[in-house]
């Protein structure tokens, strides 16, 4: 799948559409999800332009993907939740639900988050 530079994060990432940014450096930014699934939902995305967790894995260099794993790990660090717990998601593909087609994990957090995957 090619990268679509008009998906919704892309035109955060360009400043096109306004979020409620958390953090940000040279390898991530981070908002706060638009419809939140917990009381602390926030999205972390890489500055590049990666469709999925697939094609981030596969053609980021090390240094994009230390830079980006050691980004959410802040921010979860920077929202408080680590104490108390949550949960890291990454949606890949239909069956996955992924929506939006630029990488990105969710940090969920705040409750009791419940079992991990809905019964069949
Ligand atoms: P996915 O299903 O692709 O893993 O998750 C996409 C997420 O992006 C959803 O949780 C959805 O609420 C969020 N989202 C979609 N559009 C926007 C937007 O314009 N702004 C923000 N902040 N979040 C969005």
């Amino acid at each position: 799948m090619s990268y679509d530079k008009n998906n919704i994060f892309a035109k955060i990432l360009r400043g096109d559409i306004p979020c409620k940014k958390v953090f940000e450096n040279d390898y991530a930014l981070a908002f706060w999800d638009i419809n939140p699934q917990a009381p602390t939902h926030v999205l972390v995305i890489p500055k590049g332009a990666y469709v999925s967790f697939d094609d981030f894995s596969m053609h980021a260099d090390a240094e994009q993907i230390a830079g980006f794993i050691k980004a959410a790990g802040h921010v979860a660090r920077e929202l408080g939740v680590t104490q108390d717990g949550f949960r890291l998601i990454s949606n890949c593909g239909v069956n996955g639900g992924q929506e939006v087609p630029h990488f990105h994990l969710h940090i969920l957090a705040g409750r009791r988050l419940g079992k991990m995957v809905q019964a069949a």
